[in-house]
């Protein structure tokens, strides 16, 4: 039977996923590329006039979604798609990290 953690356990082990959470988040350079920037972009894409991208739906934004052309994709955590390729990917911060995320 699985012991359950102390209090003080579960908190030291809910900041180490936070932290960890926040160094995988410094890996995203904003380019957009995983979010069709350099093809046929996601219709909740938004990119900054300094070229930063974001997400209009972030926290809602797994599942079924629509390209500006009306194509039909599955939005996924990005660490589902390093063993595939996209136009760009060549500078995205976590395909260079690789499958440790
Ligand atoms: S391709 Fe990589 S670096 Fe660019 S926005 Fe997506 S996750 Fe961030
Ligand atoms: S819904 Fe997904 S693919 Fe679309 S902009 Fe947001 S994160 Fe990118």
């Amino acid at each position: 039977m699985e012991r359950s953690r102390s209090t003080s356990d579960e908190t030291a082990y809910q900041a180490w996923l936070s932290t960890r959470q926040e160094d995988a988040e410094g890996l995203c350079r904003h380019c957009g590329a995983c979010c069709g920037a350099l093809e046929d972009p996601c219709a909740h894409l938004v990119m900054s006039p300094e070229g930063r991208s974001s997400c209009s739906i972030y926290s809602t934004r797994f599942g079924l979604r629509k390209t500006v052309s009306d194509r039909s994709f599955t939005c996924v955590p990005v660490r589902d798609k390093l063993g595939v390729s996209w136009p760009g990917d060549e500078r995205c911060g976590y395909k260079r990290v690789g499958p440790s995320l």
